[in-house]
């Protein structure tokens, strides 16, 4: 697969063409029409050649990798209700284990205020506590009743009735 085009190559204070930004992304001519018909890249269409700002540009293809980078970083959570990947507002979450190896980070996005979920592994808890505030709790029991809990449950009781056994 061709190399994703790099903003890292356009000059925010320069004017190009969509021949010219073809060239310097090593994208095709149609490409760079394309994004500015169907994809929305600002771009001055009044008069032939097409000019597109290179800050525009960079924003644009920006916005279009961290897009494409669905991997978050460890201590971000993708906040649903503004689409994005957010670092917990505060730089706090709360942590509750669902089984043995995962839990659930929770945390409000400090765009929009939404509540954002993420699972994670529990070995990942380390690495995120060294960037952000985690306060663990204390599994709620509706949700280890709903859960992985009956399987918990049923191991205590065949624990506890083995210990009965064993006096
Ligand atoms: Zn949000």
């Amino acid at each position: 697969m061709a190399k994703r085009p790099s903003p890292f190559r356009i000059k925010t204070h320069r004017i190009y063409t969509p021949a010219e930004a073809a060239e310097v992304l090593k994208v095709h001519r149609q490409s760079v029409r394309r994004w500015i018909t169907q994809h929305g890249l600002t771009a001055d269409t009044s008069r032939k050649p097409w000019l597109i700002k290179g800050s525009d540009l960079k924003n644009f293809l920006g916005h279009r990798r961290e897009k494409r980078r669905c991997k978050l970083q460890l201590h971000h959570c993708y906040c649903l209700g503004c689409k994005g990947p957010r670092e917990p507002d505060g730089k706090m979450a709360d942590y509750q284990q669902h089984s043995p190896t995962s839990g659930m980070l929770t945390a409000l996005c400090p765009t929009c205020g939404s509540l954002m979920h993420k699972v994670i592994r529990r070995d990942d808890l380390d690495a995120i506590q060294a960037k952000i505030e985690v306060t663990i709790q204390r599994p709620s029991p509706r949700l280890v009743s709903r859960t992985d809990a009956p399987l918990n449950v049923t191991f205590q009781q065949e624990a506890n009735d083995h210990a009965k056994t064993q006096r």
